[in-house]
This record gives C-alpha cells, structure tokens and sequence, in this order.
C-alpha cells in the first residue's frame, strides 16, 4: 500500500513553476483551488480565458479510486483499453456490497459468500493491471484514502460521490463516472468544467457539544442541496485551521450533499500532525517545502470577496449543535430548536436507533468523543433506550479503538459493532420490520437521508447530526432530548447530566493493525487471469462494440419518443438493477423502462414496428437487434441529467441503438454517448421533436462528410408516405468523430497501444 512517494514527489516538483506561470497568466492571486487545478492541467499556461462554470478544460489527476459496484463496469471497459496496467495510481474497496443485520463477522461472512463473484473479479482484475485491491472487510472507500492515498495538494478522481472526503488533506478529489476512471486508468487526460468558487471562511475555535459535523449541517442549511452546483468550496480562516484533518474530511465528505463538485481545506499543522500520525511523516516533509503553494494566497483570505463567487463566513465559537433532516439533508436545525420542530411538525420523538460511523464520521476522533458519552451513560447507569450501531471507517480505525477500548464501552451500553463497510449508509441493512413501513425516527451520523435510503421504509424518518449528538440522543431514546440541558433518569431513578464529549484527534498510542486488507498487485500482471464465470449473472466480459460501416443510416426504427423528464436514472434504473452493474446485457434489462412514451403517457411501453404490438423497451429494442434493424431514440429537453453512470450510455449502443435525438442533453451523458460510439443529436429546431410520428422509420444523412460544426440531416419517413427533413446538430470535436468512427473511444485507445 506504498503511497507513491515518487508520483507525489513529481507532482509537487511542478508546482513553484505552474503557479508563478499561473500567477502571471491571470494577473493576480490564486484560490487553493486554482493552484491545484493550474497545476494539474494537462498542457499549456493557465488562461485568463478559463471563465468559471462554462469553459471545460482538460486535467491529468494523479489517482483514481473505485468502490465495488461502481468499479465493477469501470474495470470491465478498462480490459477493452488493450493496457498493460493502469497509467495512474489506482484502488479499488470492496465496501458496498456488505449487508448489515447481526454484527460484523457474521455479516462480512455473509457477504463474502454472496459476492464472491465479484470480489473474485475485481481482486483478479485488480492484481493484473497494477491496482491495489482492498477486500471487503478492508474499510470504507472515502476512510482508506484519506488513511493511506490523500495528499495535499493532489487531484483524484473516484468513482463515488463523496470522493470529495479527501479535502479534507488538502486534495481536490471529485466523483465521476465508471468511464471517465477507465479513460484516466488508460492515460487520456479528463475534463472538467472549470468550478465556480464558494469561499466559506471559519473564525472562533469549536468547543463543547459542537463537532466539525455541525459546520457542514449549518453549511447544507445555508446553500440547499443545490446551492452547491457546479462550484468547488473553498474552507479558510483560522477556525479552519484549527479543525483536525478528519474533522475536515467530514466536512469536505458531506459537501457532495450541497451538489458541489468537491470542497477543499489548504495544507496546515493539523494535515502535518494527520499524516504523520498515519506514518506519512516522509509526505508532510515534502509538502512542508512548498506548504505556500499548499493554501490559498494570503491577499485571497484577507479580500475573499474579490476572488470567490459567494462567500460565507461561520464563527465555530457561536456554532450550535446541528440536526438536520427528516428526508433531506439540508433542513438544518441548530439543537436548541429541534425539540419544538419535532413537535410542532409531528414527526416521531421516540428514537428507535442511532447509528455512529461510515465514511463520513468514523474517524479517531469521532469514535472517541462519541465513547466518551457512552462511559458515562455506562458509569451514570442509564440504559441506552435505543438500540445503537458503530459503524468504524477502516480496518485501521476499528482495530485501534478496539485496541484502546472504546468499542468494548460501545457493547456495554447495548451497541452492536457493524462491518467496516457502508451497510445501513447505502441501505444494505436488514432492518427487521422495516418492510411495515411503519413511522418512526432514526438518527445517523452518515450523510445522506432521503426517504427509504438506509432502511427501504419510506415513512423513517432519518436525520443527520454528529456522532456524539446521535450517542446522546440514543442513550435518552428521545428526539427531543438537548443534552446540553436536558437531565436523564438513571436506574436508581436518579436525575443525571451528560458532560460534554471529549475525545482525541489522534491515538497517543498510534494507530495499529493486525490485517488493512490490503492485497498489492501483481508486479508482472501478463500472466494474471481475470476471474469471470460465463455462466455470471452478475458479470460479464465485454465484447468491442462494431466500427461505423462507413456509410449514411438508413430505415432507423423509432424506439421511443420519451416526452419530459428523463435523467439517467429513468434511463438505466438503480434499486434491484444494481445487481447487474457488471453485467451489461443482464442490466440492458431495463433500459429506457422509466421514460415516458409521449404517445401513451405510459412508461415502458412502445410500439414495435415490426409486429404493430405494444411491448416493454427492451423487448422490442432486442427483437430489432434480432432482425439487423438499427433505432433511434428520441428525447426532450436536458436528456441525461442526473448521475453520470454510463450504463445509461452503454445499454442503448449494446441493444443497437444508433442515435439519440433530443431537444437538449446534460453534458455528462452527451460525453458517455460519444465515447460509447453513439451518436448524439440535437434538434436545430426544438419544434421539430413535434413532427416525429410513432411509426417513423428515420433516415440520417452526411455522416460521409461528418465533420465538427457542420450539422447532419435527418430524414423523417412517415406511415402515410409522407416525409419530413430537418437539421440536427451536433457537438462531436475531430477527437470525438474518430470515436464515432472506430465503434467507441476504447477501440480507438486500444488501436493506439
Ligand atoms: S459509507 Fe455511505 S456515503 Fe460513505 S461511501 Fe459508503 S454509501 Fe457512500
């Protein structure tokens, strides 16, 4: 699990020339975030011309990290590249896959068993190609970086929303999608478009009951669940350098629930003591000899308003407590007025169960603080009234808690420790009785609380606050409990207090651990065999999909035209799909089947032009791939938006789709299309999508002639004999139309090896 001292010792050797070159280029002082960006652009001097949230501009990241859903079809396009190994340093963490229902053991053992399909895949595949391979059991995606991988000042990528967790050590760390890993895994450069800039400046110091968590619910509270939208955000001010490094890491974890691209910390003593602490002590040297292009320029914090978007100050000295939900995270309570919001809005005061830990909250100092709580219930004698989860990050972080006996104080207030994996964060959690549905109150120190997300119950209602926060209200078992102060009735019917937590940053004795789970590559992966059954439901080896025949297509059958909305989630489903995520002609299953017909109103459900029967889209999608007929998919306005999964991209190519015309595409989806060798369409005239008939069979004309800018012609053949040409758009670059070309962008990187 060596970290690369030799990738992290280039990148920072690039950085006094990018950013004085930088500095120059656009005439004043730098964001962190510019510095990091400008460093790692993958050619030519930053420009001034790089306007914020509309030009897109090309990276070279220093790592990519995978969790094992998302990994699973990253790694299957990566085997088509034709590479020996990945270009940049890669991991992949087995962690979502682990259900919880009795404790760790028995549910890792389980999981084990269940999934050793695809473990044994990604194990395999990982030890072939150079990637480092954490089991299940291992730890949690987000936790095992910022343990082991996190520098300041790097760039990663990872296929996980919260990748942004590792900010909180200085990284600008963004999620994206399995292809854009496979595309940075194969060495091609990877696109952004260039962030707006929030700067959110912390003075005071926290003190109490109040934890870095509740910088993050006050921020969501602040900027919605949108207000973060195409913007990194940028934390300075003393009271950021007085939060420990994982305390920042929760916070830059949660900013993926403002919709922001990825928050950031810069480079100070605490990142020094965190990556000494986690044996890194050769890192924080390095960083220590250019710590000043680790942060922001001073001018830049001392005048923030000339240099970020939007700017939001906090002071950690008068910060409360926050809880935040029910069913969305940026409903944000300070502590002392959620008594009286869960009364007044009804919501259910018993708490049935509190649950510490994931990726967002399971750090040293979180498990400590929480178990300070839990002493003292043990010591007070109360009872907790809820049942109550640990959830630790990592194999590291669980054994040193152990070690020092914290999780032995957890199991003797009544908690149950939960495996080193996501379980109850993602919904794998076999909460018995959920599927009453019955209404009730959980509290979590996780990030996400949408409705049905931990349990499948959409009537629990989930909040969000600090491990701590969530210790003391499981030990009352009452939502409406204010530790601060509220009193308890212990066993002797005595009235007692809760003192406020205390905990640790670090363990005083180090970390240690027996077993990381870490499974090193291969060092020659040529005579590695990747591990599939042919007989997988679950996983399936890609075949390259066909180059373009070189000719106009002719006699595309109508698919569908999907009328309003349709994300990628009405394109590709997740729930029960998730199953086949490696599996492309197994989750081909439910392509389109969320869209809405515009002639019927109705969702999966077309006219197949073959038979003049109505069926399911991907029946009729497949009985045209049967018979050699190549479709076309028509759409509205923002087609795609939504997550970037590319199975959404794939499904249609693999089914034999041959285009997609819209009114307007999410950007993203436009992108996965292109690389999947579709074509991607718009309407020159947005009224045209009106003219598309059900039973249309659809010329399109100058693919011969394909060039960028230079718009196609569509050709619409009526039932009635009757015809219609319209111009459609494109924005395919030379790059882009070579993809067309060759079948898809992996064929045309696996003819350059
Ligand atoms: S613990 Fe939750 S938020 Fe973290 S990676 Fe797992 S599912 Fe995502």
């Amino acid at each position: 699990m060596a970290f690369d001292i030799e990738m992290i010792k280039a990148v920072y050797e690039k950085y006094p020339s990018r950013i004085s070159a930088a500095r120059k280029a656009v005439g004043r002082s730098l964001t962190l975030t510019e510095k990091i960006l400008y460093a790692h652009l993958t050619q030519g001097e930053p420009s001034k011309a790089f306007e914020r949230g509309v030009s897109y501009v090309d990276f070279n990241p220093d790592r990519v990290a995978m969790q094992d859903a998302t990994a699973q079809m990253a790694l299957l396009q990566f085997m088509q590249a034709g590479r020996n190994q990945a270009a940049v340093p890669s991991t992949v963490h087995c962690d979502h896959l682990i259900q919880a229902e009795v404790g760790a053991t028995a549910d890792l053992n389980k999981a084990k068993d269940k999934n050793r399909e695809v473990y044994d895949f990604l194990s395999s595949v990982s030890n072939k190609y150079g990637i480092g391979f954490w089991k299940p059991g291992a730890g949690i995606i987000h936790q095992v970086v910022l343990e082991n991988y996190a520098f300041p000042g790097g760039m990663m990528i990872g296929t996980d929303s919260h990748t942004p967790n590792a900010g909180g050590l200085g990284m600008i760390a963004i999620g994206v999608g399995g292809a854009d890993a496979c595309d940075v895994m194969a060495g091609l450069p990877w696109e952004l478009k260039f962030p707006k800039l929030i700067g959110v400046k912390l003075t005071g110091k926290l003190s109490g009951w109040t934890s870095a968590k509740d910088v993050i619910l006050k921020v969501a509270g602040i900027l919605t669940v949108k207000g973060g939208t195409g913007a990194v955000v940028e934390y300075f001010g003393d009271g950021a350098r007085s939060l420990s490094a994982t305390g920042k890491g929760t916070i830059c974890n949660m900013g993926a629930e403002i919709g922001a691209t990825t928050s950031i910390f810069g480079y100070d003593q605490k990142s020094e003591a965190y990556l000494r602490g986690t044996e890194r002590g050769d890192m924080a040297d390095m960083a220590n000899e250019i710590k000043e292009h680790l942060t922001g320029d001073e001018e830049v914090y001392n005048h923030p308003e000339k240099y970020f978007d939007q700017v939001i100050e906090i002071n950690l000295s008068e910060l409360e407590p926050h809880i935040n939900g029910p069913f969305t995270p940026d409903l944000a309570w300070p502590l002392s007025k959620f008594a009286a919001a869960v009364r007044e809005n009804g919501w259910p005061a018993k708490l049935e169960v509190g649950l510490i830990g994931s990726c967002t909250n399971s750090s040293y100092e979180d498990i400590s603080r929480a178990a300070s709580l839990a002493k003292q219930a043990v010591d007070k004698k109360l009872i907790a009234k809820s049942e109550y989860t640990i959830t630790p990050g990592s194999e590291q972080v669980r054994y040193t808690v152990d070690r020092d006996g914290f999780l032995d104080i957890f199991g003797q207030m009544g908690g149950v420790v939960l495996a080193n994996a996501c379980g109850p964060c993602i919904g794998q959690w076999a909460r018995h009785g959920a599927e009453k549905q019955e209404k009730n109150s959980i509290i979590t120190s996780f990030n996400r609380n949408f409705a049905k997300r931990a349990d499948g119950n959409p009537n629990t209602h989930a909040f969000v606050a600090s491990p701590e926060i969530v210790t003391a209200l499981a030990i009352a078992g009452d939502l409406t409990f204010n530790p601060i102060k509220d009193t308890l009735t212990n066993e002797e019917g005595q009235q007692v207090k809760l003192e406020e937590p205390a905990g640790l940053e670090l363990p005083t004795k180090g970390f240690a651990v027996e077993d990381a789970g870490y499974q090193a590559p291969a060092t020659d992966g040529s005579k590695v065999e990747v591990i599939v059954d042919i007989k997988s439901e679950r996983l399936q080896l890609l075949e390259p999909f066909k180059a373009w025949e070189g000719t106009d297509l002719k006699g595309l059958k109508l698919l569908i035209k999907a009328k309003g909305k349709c994300t990628t989630d009405h394109i590709s489903m997740a729930g029960p799909w998730l199953r086949y995520r490696g599996h492309l002609d197994n989750i081909s299953n439910n392509m389109l089947i969320g869209a809405v017909n515009a002639y019927n109103g109705e969702t999966n459900k077309v006219k197949n032009q073959l038979s003049g029967e109505y069926g399911e889209v991907p029946a009729v999608q497949r009985q045209y791939k049967l018979h050699g007929v190549g479709s076309i998919v028509v759409g509205d306005e923002n087609y795609g938006e939504g997550s970037s999964r590319e199975h959404a991209a794939m499904e249609p190519r693999f089914l034999g789709v041959r285009a997609i015309l819209v009114k307007s595409f999410a950007r993203i989806h436009e992108t996965n299309l292109k690389k999947q060798g579709m074509l991607a369409l718009t309407f020159a005239n947005a009224s045209d999508y009106d003219l598309i008939q059900e039973d249309d069979s659809i010329d399109i004309n100058g693919l011969t002639s394909f060039r960028p800018g230079l718009p196609l012609s569509v050709v619409l053949n009526h039932a009635d004999g009757s015809k219609h040409e319209i111009q459609v758009n494109h924005t395919y670059n030379e790059g882009q139309i070579e993809w067309f070309k060759a079948g898809s962008a992996l064929n045309l990187i696996k003819a350059s090896v």
